[in-house]
Formats: structure tokens, sequence, C-alpha cells
């Protein structure tokens, strides 16, 4: 009996690079390959890497460096890069990285078992295509394990904002809706292999627009589709842009009881100047609006926001006006980041900020939404939530899951298993988590 191949996948970046990933051990699963969680053991080390931060690709390779000394010691050892900055490289990753036997674009890596098969053979692989097939139609002849009660699924990708900061266009390419039929029937499996929530990925997803029965199914007609699955629970869905936030969108946050009341829904400036700088294609009060709406449909959703501090041009009014919005909307989470420059994108040609300016900036933005947070968080204390529990906590007894606000909770001493959906009275709120007790 042959001894399995190990697999070590490292994932940076989004949840869709942590989709891809499960999807690619998938794929190698069926060339012999187990996960490991050292790159120490392992017989293929894959980088599944992003492109969002300054100086992605620079990181990607010293990363690979320190890999050098493992190569040399295991000369069959295969390494491989995969995700935006794969995309993006391509070639030149192999040009400037030698030990590296293979390099894949997230659009591709379906093909990965003919591509590792290939470096077996002493080859080099690359693939960075935008092909026709349907990747996922390709990864789903592969064995499947049983999974948590939490999973990912991707129902569409790409982008054509093309927001003045983002690389997301250029590496994931256009947008792509996959069909709603296939879409149900992932989910379904998914619920056949213990997943009771799902999470709907894509990097405009709101604009969702697959095939369905009836023609073109928004991502509101999917929503509603899912709803049917039994033993699916609950439903969410990232990252949303303002723009494709349709009234049927709306209407389901009011009425969808498997829609979880949780929004993530970025703005990244409050200053129309800035909105406009980065082609966000609406203003701060036209967004105000839509988050006025969104609350009349469903009142207790809690808002998450995505913010960028020091864009170029971005003076101290315009600061202030992205205060004046967080201030208005109090959101339950918020990421904020310094503006840093992606090579080939619009704003990276404009005057910078100084950064001395863009930490203060953000250490101020990161002070409200950290108080906004906790006030919310701790307005639950007494009130009863459902959590789906996922794991055992830190501490020994403890079991820890999500609540419907996509808190984190915790219980001590209590009899209750991993996927299990139970009411929870909440006794206290701690710095990022909440404690209840079940009822
Ligand atoms: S909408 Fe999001 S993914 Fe699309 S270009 Fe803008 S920031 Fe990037």
């Amino acid at each position: 009996m042959t001894e399995p191949k190990k697999l070590f996948i490292k994932t940076y970046g989004c949840q869709m690079n942590v989709y891809d990933s499960e999807r690619m051990a998938e794929a190698l699963g069926g060339q012999g390959y187990v996960e490991t969680k050292s790159p120490d053991d392992a017989d293929m080390i894959l980088l599944n890497t992003c492109h969002i931060r300054e100086k992605a690709a620079e990181k990607v390779y010293s990363e690979l460096g320190r890999f050098k000394g493992l190569k040399a010691e295991k000369p069959d050892l295969k390494i491989g890069v995969a995700g935006c900055v794969a995309q993006a490289e391509g070639e030149e990753i192999m040009r400037r990285q030698p030990m590296v036997d293979l390099v894949v674009g997230p659009q591709s890596y379906h093909r990965l078992p003919e591509m590792e098969a290939k470096t077996r053979d002493g080859e080099k692989a690359l693939d960075t295509d935008f092909p026709e097939e349907d990747k996922f139609e390709k990864l789903k002849t592969r064995p499947k394990a049983k999974r948590g009660p939490t999973a990912f699924l991707t129902v569409q990708e790409g982008c054509d904002k093309f927001c003045a900061f983002c690389v997301v266009p250029y590496t994931r390419g256009a947008e792509v809706s996959r069909p709603a039929d296939r879409i149900i029937r992932e989910a379904q499996d998914l619920v056949e292999r213990g997943v009771r929530e799902i999470t709907l990925l894509g990097q405009n997803v709101n604009a969702y627009h697959g095939a369905g029965p009836n023609g073109d199914m928004t991502l509101a007609g999917l929503i509603w589709e899912l709803n049917k699955v039994d033993g699916l629970e609950r439903i969410r869905f990232t990252t949303s842009h303002p723009n494709d936030m349709g009234d049927d969108l709306i209407e389901a946050h009011g009425t969808c009881e498997k829609l979880m009341p949780y929004l993530h829904l970025p703005v990244q400036s409050g200053s129309d100047k800035i909105l406009k700088r980065m082609n966000r294609s609406h203003t701060a009060e036209s967004y105000l609006r839509l988050i006025e709406r969104i609350r009349e449909a469903r009142p207790d959703i809690l808002m998450s926001g995505d913010f960028i501090v020091g864009f170029p041009e971005e003076t101290e009014d315009d600061f202030q006006a992205t205060l004046d919005l967080v201030e208005e909307v109090k959101y339950g989470y918020a990421y904020s980041f310094k503006y840093s420059t992606r090579p080939g994108t619009p704003a990276a040609e404009r005057p910078q900020v100084k950064t001395h300016i863009a930490d203060d900036r953000l250490q101020r933005l990161q002070a409200m939404i950290t108080r906004h947070q906790r006030e919310i968080q701790d307005a639950m204390v007494g009130r009863t939530v459902s959590v789906l529990f996922e794991k055992p906590g830190r501490q020994p007894g403890q079991m820890v899951g999500k609540s419907e606000y996509l808190h984190a909770v915790h219980v001590s001493d209590a009899d209750v298993a991993s996927g299990e959906l139970r009411q929870v009275r909440i006794t206290a709120s701690g710095a990022n988590s909440l404690a209840g007790k079940l009822l």
C-alpha cells in the first residue's frame, strides 16, 4: 500500500482563497495527496497567494526563498504558486525562482492534477488562462470529505467595477456567475457532509446573475432557492457593492428566515471627492440612504464595512467625512487599512498621502470603530441569540460558535456538540466575543 503523498497549502488573503485552497486540496486528493500542517514533511508545497497588499509579490518571493533549503534536502519536493500573485506574475515567478515547479492562476486550478503529473515527469507547469470550461464542473468529480458545520461556496467570480485601488479585475477577470442549479447541487452536497451554514462568496457577490430555470437569477432569487434546501439552516453572503443591492435582496433580508441579519457592505470612504477618485460610482449620501432602507427591512441587522484611509489626495476634511459616516452607521464590524499602492492600478500613479498622516488617520478611525463594535456587543448582554456551535473553546468544557450576527459566543460546561444550533442567553461581553448560557 503506497504511502499517501503529503500536501502543504498556505493560504493568504480573502475567503475566496480559503475556498479555492479547499478545492485545490480536494483536486490533489484524487492524486493521492493528503494535507499536512507542516511544510517539512510535505511532498508538495502550494502557496495560494493574495495580491491585495503592497509588495505582495515580493513577499511571495521571500517566502519561496525559505523553502530553498527544504528543496535541496528533498529534490522530489514539488513547489507551486497559486492565486492572484500567480495570475499577475505568471512565468516571472519561475524566472526569479527556478525551484518553482508549478504556477497556476485562480481560474485554472481544476487542471492541477494534470499539472502535478507533468512536474512528476520533471517538467515545469504554468497555467494562467481564463478557460471557457467551468472549473467547478471539472472539480466536482473529485472525492469529498466530511465537513464542519460552516462552509464557503463561490457563486460569482471576477469584478467589472475597476475601483482605482484594486487589482481584482486584473487578477480574477470579468464577473462570471455560476449557474444556479450547480450551486444548489453543491449546497445540497455540503449539507449531506454536515454543513448547516453556507456563506456565498463573490468578489462582487450581489451582482450575481446566474442562469436559472426561468432565465437569469439574481442573488435574492438564489437565496430563496437555497432557503428550500433541507438541513441548511443559515445563509450569508460576501462581498457586496452598494450599487448592486437590489430591492429584492433588501426585501429578502426582511423576509427570508435563513438569511442571517449580517451584511458586509464596503464603502471605503465618506468623502464624495474621494469616492469619485476611487471610481466607486456612488456618493456617501446614497450609501447612507441605502443603509436606512436595509435597516427598515431588518432593524436588527448588523452592518459591516471596509475603509481605506490615506487614499491619494485625501485631505483632513475628506477624512472627517469618513468619520462622520462611520459615526452615523455604527458598524458591528469594520475592516480598515492604510491605502497601499498596487502596481498597475490607476491610483498607483497619483501623489501619495504621507505615511505618518495615514498612520494617524488609521488610528483615529480604528478607535472609533472599536468603540462602536464594543457598544454593539455590550448591548447583546441579556438578549437571547441563536448560536451555531463549531468547535471546543480554549477553556476546558467550553464550546464556541457564532450568533446570527456573526458574534463569537462561548458557553461553558454545556452538553452541546459541533453542528448544534441552540438558543443562548448572553451573560457577558468581552473584547471580541460574548459569553452565554444555553437555554
Ligand atoms: S468592487 Fe471590490 S473587487 Fe471590484 S474593483 Fe472594487 S474593490 Fe475590487
